[in-house]
């Protein structure tokens, strides 16, 4: 069998885990030791596990694969705390995934945050976003999802530090890629495998209305975030041309119903591009819709892309959520990471011409990402990539 026809562990629930082992000769107990070298110790193939008989490893790697992800670049924003990766996935198909770090503040323990990509482009064609922009490539497998959330861990372990969140706000559409999605929140999140809280995970929609009902009814714990933009439909179809088919209302009445089943509040994503839907009457129109529903809203001063949107002032963005905050709606203004490196929201594209990056760390083998010298000397600096 070829890599290929041989499926990752990576992508398989702890019950799927338990039957390769039973299938390739092992006892059950060994099903526990073969996931806890995946993803406590990081082991990038089966002849790494050193738990296992030498005859189960091999009759392992006959039966499925460990599928890490091949770091191509690295770049890290001058405070250190943004880190990005651009990974290649087993075909070559590239996709970036971001760390982005949150020293401990006012009582709040230090997050880890990586941010993962669910599609290799994305085919919702949003005018402000550069995945949007450079179209779609494919879905990424569970697998997929997992191995960048792993090839994070493998980075963070290296200082003695842990993967806090995920958030599904990379590359791509996550509920445009349900099934895998949500497979990968299953293994990201089961004790048995990555182990991370329910809580601990987002997942951002552009507004895929059938995918957020389904989601409710996972009985899984993870927050929404939303992609709201505008507050009425003229304006939002200018900013996200497939919303078509959804109203600003049914999206309104999605979330409602996502709250009601999960008791987990939503928050709306509202990208603020100067002289289109930052003005404070637009502020008032969406106190109204917002209002009473008790969900977050989270203004994100657009970052520069190809589109040629620009950022309303600073004081525009103050007055916009004054509007909001006078009018008894949650709000904040997302603190920008990694904007300097283009790894901030909207940012992220693998189809751009080479881009020249100084400091970055040299492209790796699979060996990657461990050990001393992984990490560039220093917080490296990196010039502008959005095109
Ligand atoms: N496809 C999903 C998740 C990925 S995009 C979604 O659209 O929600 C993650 C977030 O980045 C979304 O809220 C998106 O609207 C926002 N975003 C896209 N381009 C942006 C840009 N140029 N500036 C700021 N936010 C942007
Ligand atoms: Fe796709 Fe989200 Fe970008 Fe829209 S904002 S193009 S849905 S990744």
């Amino acid at each position: 069998m070829s890599d290929a026809d041989r499926p990752s562990v990576y992508g398989m629930l702890p019950a799927e885990v338990d039957t390769l082992v039973l299938e390739a000769g092992g006892e059950r107990y060994r099903a526990d030791q073969l996931l806890r070298a995946v993803y406590r110790d990081g082991i990038r193939g089966f002849e790494e596990a050193r738990q296992l008989p030498a005859g189960l490893r091999e009759r392992l790697a006959e039966l499925a694969t460990v599928t890490p992800a091949r770091e191509v670049r690295r770049v890290v924003s001058e405070d250190g705390l943004t880190t990005k990766l651009l990974l290649a996935m087993t075909d070559g198909t590239l996709i970036e995934t971001v760390l982005m770090q949150y020293p401990a503040e006012g009582g709040r323990h230090p997050r880890s945050t990586v941010c993962v990509s669910t599609q290799a482009g994305c085919a919702m064609g949003c005018v402000f976003c550069a995945t949007g922009q450079m179209g779609f490539e494919r879905n990424l497998r569970a697998a997929e999802i997992v191995a960048q959330v792993v090839t994070v861990a493998g980075l963070l372990r290296d200082r003695g530090e842990h993967v806090t969140n995920v958030v599904f706000m990379g590359m791509g559409e996550p509920l445009a890629n349900y099934a895998e999605t949500i497979r990968a929140v299953r293994i990201l999140t089961d004790p048995r495998a990555f182990g991370l809280g329910q809580r601990h995970i987002t997942i951002s929609t552009v507004g895929v209305v059938r995918g957020i009902d389904r989601l409710a009814g996972e009985g899984l714990q993870v927050g929404l975030a939303i992609s709201l933009h505008a507050p009425n439909d003229a304006l939002r179809r200018r900013l996200v041309p497939t919303a078509g088919p959804h109203s600003v209302s049914e999206l309104m009445a999605a979330a409602r119903r996502y709250f009601v089943r999960t008791g987990r509040r939503v928050t709306f994503e509202y990208a603020l591009i100067a002289g289109v839907n930052d003005s404070e009457t637009t502020a008032r129109e969406l106190a109204r819709l917002v209002r009473g529903t008790g969900a977050h809203v989270n203004l994100i001063p657009v970052n520069p892309t190809a589109g040629g949107f620009a950022r309303p002032a600073r004081r525009q963005v103050l007055a916009f959520e004054r509007v909001l905050r006078e009018a008894g709606v949650n709000c904040t203004v997302r603190v920008e990471k990694g904007t300097e490196i283009s790894a901030a929201c909207g940012q992220l594209r693998t189809d751009a011409a080479a881009p020249v990056v100084i400091g970055e760390a040299e492209a790796r083998g699979p060996a990657s990402g461990r050990g001393p010298g992984a990490r560039p000397a220093g917080p490296s600096r990196a010039p502008s990539r959005s095109r």
